[in-house]
Order: C-alpha cells, then structure tokens, then sequence
C-alpha cells in the first residue's frame, strides 16, 4: 500500500500515534492491574528509562511498549515512505530497551515490558501471571529474611 502522506505529515501522525498510544496502553493496564488486585504501584518513575509503572517495594519495573515503535513481530508494516528511516528509528529503540533492561537489572530491579498487542482480554494472561509471580517473589523473599 502507499504511503497517503508526506513525509512530514507521516512525521506528526506518528508522533501523534506515539502520544495517545501510549497513554491508552497505560491507562488499560492499571485496568488489568485493578482487575487482579494488584495495587502499590507508582507512575512517573524517574530510573533508567522512565518505566511507565514501578512497585517499588518488590523493585519491579513495568513498561507498556507500543507495539511500533518497539518492533514488535506482530506488526511487519513499516511505511513505505521513509522506510529506511523508520526502521533506523525502530532498531535505535529495539538496542536502548535492552540497554534499559539491562541497566535496571544491574540495579537489582526486574523488568516486565507488556506489548500493547497483548492487553487484549485473553492475551494478557499469561503475562500477568509472569508479572504476578514476581511481586510475590520479591515479597515472599522479603519475608524469609
Ligand atoms: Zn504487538
């Protein structure tokens, strides 16, 4: 398919995909955190890479990755337009998401990143059973201290 816009307006659209993506996908896993009893998280986190989500007791960062930007496999379209462009941008986030990973990691935190694609009802599932077990991990330590 070709690409409608131009490349500056492929520019702003994205951008404006950006912002209201990622608000959506945060809004709907508080939903999904609600929706499983899980509370103690805080937002707006200022460590490495700006978790969209922190529980700070159990030191668990929760990111809610736009499905685009962060490449994942489920969407293969990029625009034809700017290609190059776009997936140099994509691969540049791809490389500092594991950096981020990896620098939270270092500092003792554990890192649960949610694909947007998958906070479908179903979908979500087995991730938040993976995110459940390490609140309770962290805790249940905690306690065996
Ligand atoms: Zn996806």
């Amino acid at each position: 398919m070709a690409d409608v816009f131009s490349p500056k307006k492929r520019s702003k659209v994205m951008q404006a995909i950006r912002s209201t993506g990622n608000k959506t996908t945060e809004l709907r896993l508080i939903k999904i955190f609600k929706s499983h009893s899980i509370t103690g998280w805080r937002r707006k986190s200022k460590i490495a890479g700006s978790p969209d989500f922190v529980f700070p007791k159990q030191k668990v960062a929760v990111f809610a990755d736009g499905c685009f930007w962060h490449g994942h496999d489920c969407r293969k379209t990029v625009p034809q337009t700017n290609a190059k462009f776009w997936s140099d941008k994509i691969t540049k986030n791809k490389k500092r998401d594991k950096l981020v990973n990896r620098t939270l990691r270092g500092e003792g935190w554990r890192v649960a990143r949610f694909w947007e694609c998958e906070l479908g009802a179903d979908a979500i599932k087995p991730k938040m059973r993976t995110l459940v077990n390490l609140l309770l991990e962290k805790t249940a330590k905690k306690r065996g201290e």
